[in-house]
């Protein structure tokens, strides 16, 4: 379930609601239109009453992570969907998880203003994610018949439980119920740190780097566009970055087009510079046509939140079809659909897509922790798709996406 944020127009002041993961803020009182610049993941707060925390307080890090935890293991590919907030610091006390309660209120972006004072996290997102991923009995080990895991997140961010010092004793700031005697954190420091400049998020106005026109987006887009100077833009820690994007043309009537990520690699350890070299080493039932030799090689991941099965079959099918694109230069066209999956999830998705579209697991899987990608090129490519009643259907491929799935994607 996505959280909702408590936000404040930078523009105008008024009261705005959004996703936890918006990028894009437009404000239905002034019309203001701004894109939400931040060089790490979003920080929150649950608020105490409907109110900010105290501005001396003290906040405790809890990693909040949504996605779905991919394992390949000589049984094949499971994948579990994980929505949790753990604690992220050990101070003894502290509830290991929010539980239900960020769903259940307003967040509230932490700012610089105040005096709060900051546990600092000392678990590591990395091993706060293994922990999730044993509770959820995907239980292969590594090294035994665990090849690789892979974590697509949907929306990886902190959320800060206030805690309130009295009666010689910490208390959860906002049920107001003690957690745990002083005495019994002695050894714990518990002086907190102040606001850190770089977990600031910037208001910034959505104008095309390049022409100054407006970009266009979904508020829950990773890439905007400009109808102007035909560009594209992702979100970067730095600012807006530009995006090299293609489209492969459908007819006039096209009613959809879904972004795949288009990662073109070769991978020493097996050997695949081509898309001939790929079609051997993965012992596919066909057999390479002239010229797939001189293709090189190159793995297509949704753009698009989609279910994991969902997501495997489309990478999968793409990948292998990808002989019949003939994409062009990008150009805003209607109905794109919004980017919600960003490039650098998609990277994350490579080996994934590998070992779902192989057709011989076992001369495939055991290579997959020495599978390392050489001379990466990402572009961004446009697919059409057509309307086949429940399914959107891409023609020269197959690949197939339920409409309700498309849409399931989008509110998770
Ligand atoms: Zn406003
Ligand atoms: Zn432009």
């Amino acid at each position: 379930m996505d959280l909702r944020v408590a936000q404040n127009c930078p523009q105008c002041g008024a009261a705005v609601v959004l996703t936890e993961t918006a990028r894009l803020m437009t404000c239905s009182f002034c019309g203001t239109k701004n894109y939400l610049q931040s060089s790490g993941p979003f920080r929150y707060t649950l608020p105490m009453g409907q109110q900010r925390p105290p501005i001396t307080s003290l906040l405790a890090p809890y990693v909040r992570f949504k996605g779905t935890i991919f394992l390949v293991t000589s049984r094949g590919i499971e994948h579990r969907v994980i929505d949790t907030t753990q604690a992220a610091n050990p101070v003894p006390g502290l509830p290991p998880s929010l539980g239900v309660r960020p769903q259940a209120m307003q967040l509230l972006r932490i700012d610089q203003e105040g005096e709060a004072r900051y546990l600092p996290q000392t678990l590591k997102a990395s091993v706060i994610l293994e922990k999730a991923t044993a509770i959820s009995n995907l239980t292969a080990q590594a090294g035994k018949d665990l090849y690789h895991r892979a974590y697509i997140g949907e929306s990886l961010s902190y959320i800060y439980l206030p805690l309130v010092a009295k009666q010689e004793a910490l208390f959860d700031g906002v049920t107001d119920s003690r957690l745990i005697g002083f005495e019994e954190v002695a050894g714990y420091p518990l002086l907190g740190k102040a606001f850190a400049q770089d977990w600031r998020v910037r208001f910034l106005a959505t104008l095309c780097p390049q022409c100054g026109a407006g970009l266009d987006g979904a508020g829950d887009c990773q890439v905007m566009t400009c109808a102007n100077c035909q560009t594209a833009w992702a979100f970067g820690p730095e600012g807006l970055s530009g995006v090299d994007w293609l489209l492969h043309p459908g007819d006039a009537a096209t009613p959809l087009y879904l972004p795949f990520w288009k990662i073109a690699a070769h991978i020493p350890v097996l050997s695949i510079d081509s898309f001939a070299d790929f079609v051997e080493r993965t012992n596919q039932p066909f057999l390479p046509r002239p010229g797939w030799g001189e293709r090189a090689m190159s793995f297509w991941i949704p753009g698009v939140k989609l279910r994991p099965k969902i997501f495997l079959q489309a990478g999968r099918q793409a990948t292998l079809g990808q002989w019949q694109f003939k994409p062009v230069a990008g150009r805003v066209v209607p109905n794109l659909f919004p980017v919600t999956l960003p490039a650098s999830e998609a990277r994350q998705a490579v080996k994934l897509i590998l070992a779902a579209a192989t057709a011989s697991p076992r001369r495939v899987f055991p290579y997959l922790p020495q599978v390392q990608l050489a001379d990466v090129v990402m572009q961004l490519v446009y697919l059409p798709f057509i309307d086949k009643g429940h399914d959107w259907v891409q023609p020269e491929t197959g690949v197939s996406i339920a409409k309700n799935i498309l849409q399931w994607g989008r509110s998770l």
